[in-house]
């Protein structure tokens, strides 16, 4: 089969792989029907995830058919059409046990996919745990309406869940690529009094304006006075960090109020400063880290429902084939792009 694979730092290369095994009994194959390309596939590229494999698949957005299922999977068999977690995780330890998946203490906990063991950026992919790892889709949910449920959309579900987002709130989300629009969708559902997006970007500005005409929208360089504007107490009751940039970083405390939550769910190239001293007395609570993705079956319940719609983030598709292609395209950011869909 085709596998689009890390060879090493600043090469990735489409090559021939045999089609993965089974290699224990909770152990899913799944048929890819479509996969996605992530940024944290770019930041694999680029080096900066030490912990990737050179060799390795890349690709952890995806939906597929269970091709196979080990004689310990429960909750789906071959013949599903299912979307496929970033993360894997056991569902038993203490970390899977407290709802905190991302860091289940599996030596494939976390997110494995695409970056430690085979992803999906091919024809087949190795689901391990497939009953945390796999979702089955309702059967009025189309492929490219649930492709998104396993990584960026159960970020942003993950990020508005932890925010602690309220009727009275003013929220901002810094960011209006597709995590951050994820996000954006998921606030939405907590009805807050008002949502403000920050984006450097004209043109994901217009696509934020067009799809979310209630959205209050601003550039980085006005973000400060504009949210100090529309908000009551000095600033954002709430604040999403969605864009992963050294200026959005500083911008998400500097924008929220006093006693504001900080949720942190970019994964930046840099460290960044905290800089204490500067926003003593502010007593901010900052939420920071990884996607805790397991909120996948409420997810495609509220696409099924039509309370969840990521269609519109889909503004190209490619053959597997032509992935390359796709990648130079992503990473551009040219002709309006915000996520392409890969067909196997
Ligand atoms: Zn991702
Ligand atoms: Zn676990």
């Amino acid at each position: 089969m085709l596998a689009y694979s890390y060879i090493e730092k600043g090469k990735f290369q489409l090559i021939e792989k045999p089609i993965p095994e089974l290699q224990g009994p909770r152990d899913a194959i799944v048929r890819v029907t479509l996969s996605s390309i992530c940024t944290s596939d770019l930041h694999i590229k680029h080096g900066n995830v030490p912990k990737a494999v050179p060799g390795i698949t890349v690709g952890h957005e995806m939906v597929g058919i269970v091709e196979k299922a080990g004689p310990e999977v429960r909750n789906v068999e071959a013949g599903d059409r299912v979307t496929v977690n970033v993360e894997t995780f056991c569902g038993e330890c203490f970390f899977c046990r407290h709802g905190f998946v991302n860091n289940c203490t599996d030596p494939n906990g976390g997110w494995a996919l695409g970056c430690r063991i085979d992803g999906g950026q091919a024809e087949y992919v190795r689901v391990p745990y497939a009953d945390q790892g796999l979702n089955r889709i309702p059967e009025n949910v189309s492929n490219e309406q649930a492709l998104f449920t396993g990584d960026i959309l159960s970020t942003g579900f993950w990020a508005a869940r932890i925010s602690e987002i309220n009727a009275e709130d003013t929220v901002l989300i810094l960011g209006g690529g597709p995590t951050g629009i994820c996000t954006l969708l998921c606030c939405r559902l907590k009805q807050p009094r008002k949502i403000i997006l920050c984006e450097k970007s004209p043109e994901r500005i217009e696509f934020v304006r067009k799809c979310h005409p209630d959205v209050l929208t601003c550039e980085p360089e006005h973000c400060r006075a504009f949210v100090h504007e529309h908000s009551e107490h000095g600033g954002a009751d709430i604040v999403i960090e969605a864009a992963g940039s050294e200026e959005s970083f500083r911008l998400a405390w500097e924008c929220a109020r006093p006693n504001a939550v900080v949720t942190v769910a970019a994964l930046y190239d840099q460290p960044q400063t905290l800089p204490l001293p500067d926003m003593y007395g502010k007593n901010l609570t900052f939420k920071t880290g990884g996607v805790d993705g397991c909120d996948c079956e409420e997810i495609l319940r509220l696409i099924s429902a039509g309370k969840i719609d990521t269609t519109p983030l889909i503004t190209h598709r490619f053959p597997l084939e032509r992935i390359e292609e796709a990648y130079r395209l992503f990473e551009s950011k040219a002709n309006g792009v915000m996520k392409i869909a890969i067909e196997p």
